[in-house]
């Protein structure tokens, strides 16, 4: 299955990419992450991102259009994928479409974690995340940087919502609740039983 999830900043997207993908035994790939890895791994693509990551803004489209082109030709994804966080404008889409309609495929579906504003900035404010035994505050999760990303967010992502919709793709998931039932939601919006196990989890095991 080829799945993006789409959602604001603090709307949980990270942690539901990885139950999701779980279940649907495909990897969760999150452009955030991968940009992180490569700030901290101190590499070209890093340097480059860095700069824009620590200002709330996106990094440009060809930056990472092509990062993600290069990750979805892996062998781990050709079979299908979670998207966490990319596409995240309608340029980034149109690429989306255009390489997988190169290799005869198309998205199943588009899930918009849907959670509102005044939960997004409480929610990012108070996240932490471990790095090296520390729990720290990530560098773009300081209250104006917050506030600029949720500007970005309603500019320049929010539209994809109406885009994907047009397609018949869209599915929006209530986002408030706990955890696993957030993760429910989506699942059955996917078609798939939520209380199953992971097709090909057995041999996974094995
Ligand atoms: P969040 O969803 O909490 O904003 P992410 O980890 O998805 O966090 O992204 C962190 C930062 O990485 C973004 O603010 C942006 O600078 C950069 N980034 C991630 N994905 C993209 C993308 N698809 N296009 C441009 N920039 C991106």
């Amino acid at each position: 299955m080829r799945v993006v999830l789409l959602g604001p900043p603090g709307a949980g997207k990270g942690t539901q990419a990885e139950f999701i993908a779980a279940r649907l035994a495909v990897p969760a790939i999150s452009t955030g992450d991968i940009f992180r890895a490569n700030v901290s791994g101190q590499t070209e693509l890093g340097q480059k991102a860095k700069v824009y990551m620590d200002a709330g803004d996106l990094v440009p489209d060809e930056i990472t259009v092509a990062m993600v082109k290069d990750r979805l030709a892996q062998p781990d994804a050709v079979n299908g994928f979670l998207l966490d966080g990319f596409p995240r404008t309608i340029a980034q889409a149109e690429q989306l479409a255009a390489s997988l309609a190169e290799l005869g495929h198309g998205l199943d579906r588009v899930l918009e974690l849907v959670v509102e504003e005044e939960e997004l900035v409480r929610r990012l404010s108070g996240r932490r995340m471990l790095v090296d035994g520390e729990m720290v505050q990530r560098d773009d999760d300081k209250p104006e940087t917050v506030r600029h990303r949720l500007e970005v967010y309603r500019e320049q992502t929010a539209p994809l919502s109406g885009f994907y919709d047009d397609e018949g793709l869209l599915s929006r998931i209530d986002a408030i609740g706990a955890v696993d039932e957030v993760t429910a939601r989506a699942l059955r919006a996917l078609g798939v039983d939520p209380e199953g196990t992971a097709p090909g989890a057995a041999a996974a095991g094995a």
